[in-house]
């Protein structure tokens, strides 16, 4: 039976700055370690009393919350917009930023303090 390719559609890329990989890059790899390192524990258990080793860097601005790529490349490697967390407080700030970007900003806030 012939095999009959489907006709491949191209989605249109709204925007390049969409794509780009932050992460996949000696920069980065350098910022994570020394950040860890000054913020062994994740800040936001901390916050709440209680101490979990880091698994994960957030970031609190979203990089690609911006179409802008100046602003991409501001957030993804600027200290202070970097948070020490566990896995469990990752998703617990990535839903918090969805469901209440008000409460997310000033928990921020208290964190970053
Ligand atoms: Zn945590
Ligand atoms: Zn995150």
């Amino acid at each position: 039976m012939p095999y009959l390719e489907k006709p491949k559609k191209f989605k249109k890329v709204k925007s390049l700055a969409k794509h780009i990989n932050y992460y996949n890059c000696a920069a980065w790899t350098k910022l994570r370690l020394s950040y860890i390192v000054e913020f062994p524990l994740c800040q936001l258990c901390l916050y709440k009393g209680r101490t979990s080793p880091v698994e994960q860097v957030h970031h609190i601005l979203p990089i690609h919350g911006s179409e802008d790529l100046l602003e991409q490349r501001n957030r993804a490697y600027d200290p202070e917009n970097l948070l020490s967390v566990c896995s469990e407080c990752h998703v617990e700030l990535h839903n918090l930023l969805v469901l209440d970007p008000m409460i997310y900003r000033n928990l921020i806030k208290f964190m970053k303090n």
